[in-house]
């Protein structure tokens, strides 16, 4: 009976819409029992829905209830055969709905899931799934995510086919991206209230599947919003949306991952072992701890204070005066004062400071106006070792960087007069070139293709004429 009524279900509810809209006496009764003070302001739907929730609902808590059961208990015996009831017709619904339609295929996303999830919901279609590695501070884990028109869950995958939920990132006011620079080909950015990171797809291919079906998702959606809220028009909402600039700490930032800086981001001092990377809770950035001695409330860690670089301290401030000019309101409590947090910068402990000539910092490494970026293999040529660096041509200068977030450069060379020629030799696969300055070799590079190579060669050789 469970399974059919899985199976029957979203035909019951199209019948269901089809006789409100033929039969305006009975859309009446409907809308007249929904109000009714024992339906709680949800509609029939809801409580049509509540049968199939029941199963995975009872299976959690007669395993719960078991495990609490010492086996001479009366109750132990009955206990198991009931959840082998359960488990049954759980596992027959499962199966019936292997190769089912939407809301079958909700059920089967639910029942993969640990824990009880209401994922079935009422209008909830499901869109698109599929593993995208996800970069954290240290290592990229592989994560599932199942794409739905209101929702982005993401989940990790845990034994035997099943998930554990991480998050359900509601796709209203999420926003998604490419990463400013081009050799990030696999990457997209997401960025929500709740949470907000980069993920790799497998190729630049299944990445730009991605970012097309959520953008397309979170665009759908908010049209549908606008449609329950007569009171904006869609030109409005339009622009508002564009514009729209969330202030600082109303979203989590996307952490920047540990090996794209090697320096702090605000004063340069570079990391070691024991001068080490700090996050700055409200925009993500990699920090030292002299730049980042404060905290400050953010809204969506729920106002706790969080760790925030030296620049979102004073722009946090900034805000708080805005919003609370009376002088001794609840909830402007400055934390340390601006005084003492000088005084904690000027304490050296550790920090390995190189003066750095401006030239090397005119530029940063994710600059978003060069002629070209990414990652190249550099050597001096002769068997000598290769370097992997991170290398942007801006304004006919190369600039060399230790990694992609760097603020500064390690070096700086303008390229006119210099010559750029290919490596062919049988190990090269045309991904090697050179650089050669008055037939002096500067520099040997190697692509990881020769796609890329070739694209850098232009480069180079745009830089080198005036
Ligand atoms: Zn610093
Ligand atoms: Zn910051």
């Amino acid at each position: 009976m469970y399974s059919t009524y899985i199976k029957e279900f979203d035909k019951n509810i199209a019948l269901l819409d089809e006789q409100c809209k033929k039969n305006p006496g009975f859309a009446a009764v409907v809308r007249e029992f929904e109000m009714s003070p024992r339906c709680a302001n949800l509609a029939l739907k809801h409580y049509l829905l509540k049968p199939v929730q029941r199963i995975p609902q009872y299976r959690l808590l007669l395993t719960d209830y078991l495990k609490n059961l010492i086996e001479d208990d009366g109750d132990y015996r009955d206990t198991q055969d009931a959840l082998a009831v359960v488990i049954e017709v759980a596992n027959h619904a499962n199966d019936t709905m292997k190769q089912g339609d939407n809301f079958q295929k909700l059920m089967q996303i639910q029942y993969s899931l640990n824990g009880h999830h209401e994922i079935v919901q009422p209008g909830r279609v499901f869109l698109k799934e599929g593993t995208l590695m996800k970069l954290s501070r240290k290592v990229m884990q592989p994560r599932m995510f199942f794409l739905f028109n209101d929702a982005l869950l993401y989940t990790t995958p845990v034994q035997s086919g099943m998930y554990k939920l991480n998050n359900m990132l509601s796709l209203a006011g999420m926003k998604v991206r490419k990463p400013t620079q081009e050799a990030y080909q696999n990457e997209l950015k997401i960025e929500s209230v709740e949470r907000s990171f980069i993920l790799s797809a497998s190729s630049a291919t299944e990445r730009d599947e991605w970012l097309e079906a959520i953008s397309r998702s979170i665009e759908e959606h908010a049209k549908k919003r606008i449609t329950f809220c007569p009171s904006r028009s869609l030109d409005e909402a339009d622009s508002e949306n564009k514009e729209e600039v969330s202030p600082l700490g109303s979203k989590a930032p996307i952490w920047i991952p540990d090996t794209r800086a090697t320096m702090c981001m605000i004063c340069t001092s570079e990391f070691t072992l024991t001068w080490r990377r700090h996050h700055c809770r409200a925009c993500g950035k990699i920090v030292c701890q002299a730049c980042s001695s404060n905290k400050h409330g953010l809204d969506y860690l729920k106002n706790q204070p969080a760790r925030v670089c030296e620049h979102c301290f004073q722009e946090l401030q900034k805000l708080d005066d805005q919003h609370s000019p009376k002088i001794g309101s609840p909830g402007n409590h400055k934390s340390p004062s601006s005084a003492l947090s000088s005084v904690l910068h000027s304490i050296p402990s550790g920090r390995k400071q190189k003066k750095i000539p401006a030239a090397l910092k005119e530029v940063s490494a994710n600059t978003e106006d060069s002629s070209m970026s990414g990652y190249l293999y550099r050597s001096k040529g002769n068997k000598k070792p290769w370097k992997h660096l991170w290398f942007v041509i801006k304004n006919k200068v190369l600039y060399t960087y230790a990694a992609s977030e760097d603020v500064a450069a390690l070096e700086s060379q303008p390229l006119l007069g210099f010559t750029v020629t290919q490596v062919k030799d049988e190990n090269s696969e045309s991904k090697v070139f050179q650089l050669l300055h008055k037939n002096m070799l500067f520099y040997v590079f190697k692509a990881d293709d020769a796609h890329s190579a070739q694209k850098w060669m232009e480069a180079f050789q745009e830089g080198t004429i005036l």
